[in-house]
């Protein structure tokens, strides 16, 4: 029977309607009783927030980081020294990678929200910040083969239950459609928390800890590589991965991460 002579058709259309009204209304119901019960809160100041994680008046306390900057290293310049040139540090201590971007300045409110992703379970927060880091990262993500996530030793992957670096890479994936290859890089071994070691203790404690997997290389061989992190502090440990990826002859390794520090007596040249 053709559907348009049925008799039935306008009150089945009626009721479908009608239906879809208190579906709507109830699911409204639902999302409001949801957010009083639980309103979102800013991570970093704890004040109620609509949307994303951190509240209008911290994020305008985020120091994102814009040009003039070292075109090595991605540190922030205080005036601009002209085209092409580098920090004293890109310099006198050139790191295996190409290049470094960072969105914002390793501050306080940067350190809450890389810890509530590390400590907290707080993954809701790496669409946002992975969004920052695309837009940071753009001039490396548009040459790029590969996203590869800094990876965590499975014993702390398993007590942790995900990698912070895996989750960002992700939203930077969606982002600027570059494929994620997280398995590609291992940590073969479990190294000291990088946190109170000096610069030589924090790359030799990360030496020789990262590897590409022999039947893992040819995902690895001739790609142009962005390596992802939440914090840059050294440099050391993305050192040592960029190592691992260029042993395995990636045709570039760059690095992207949402904070990095920046000592302020070293930021100008
Ligand atoms: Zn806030």
């Amino acid at each position: 029977m053709d559907a348009e002579a049925s008799p039935s058709r306008p009150l089945a259309t009626h009721l479908r309607g009608a239906l879809q009204a208190c579906r709507g209304a109830w699911s409204h119901a639902a999302k409001l009783a949801l957010d009083i019960a639980l309103p979102t809160l800013c991570v970093a100041c704890r004040e109620p927030v609509d949307g994303e994680g951190v509240c209008a008046i911290c994020w305008a306390k985020l120091s994102f980081i814009a040009p003039p900057f070292c075109p090595r290293l991605g540190i922030p310049f205080i005036y601009d020294p002209g085209p092409g040139l580098l920090s004293m540090e890109a310099i006198s201590d050139p790191p295996a990678y190409a290049r470094a971007r960072a969105a914002v300045r390793y501050d306080d409110v940067a350190r809450t929200l890389v810890h509530a992703l590390k400590y907290q379970d707080r993954t809701d927060l790496a669409p946002a910040m992975g969004r920052w880091m695309a837009r940071a990262g753009r001039e490396l993500l548009d040459e790029a083969d590969l996203l590869i996530p800094v990876p965590l030793h499975w014993r702390r992957g398993w007590s942790r239950r995900y990698n912070q670096s895996g989750a960002l890479a992700r939203a930077i994936e969606r982002q600027s459609g570059v494929k994620v290859a997280s398995e590609a890089l291992w940590r073969v071994r479990p190294t000291q928390q990088q946190i109170g070691l000096s610069r030589s203790q924090r790359a030799s404690n990360v030496q020789g800890a990262f590897k590409v997997a022999a039947d893992r290389q040819h995902r690895i061989q001739g790609r142009r590589v962005v390596l992802v992190d939440d914090v840059l502090t050294s440099g050391a440990t993305v050192d040592a991965c960029a190592r691992a990826l260029l042993r395995a002859k990636a045709a570039s390794v760059d690095v992207l991460v949402f904070a990095r520090v920046v000592d302020a007596h070293k930021a100008t040249i």
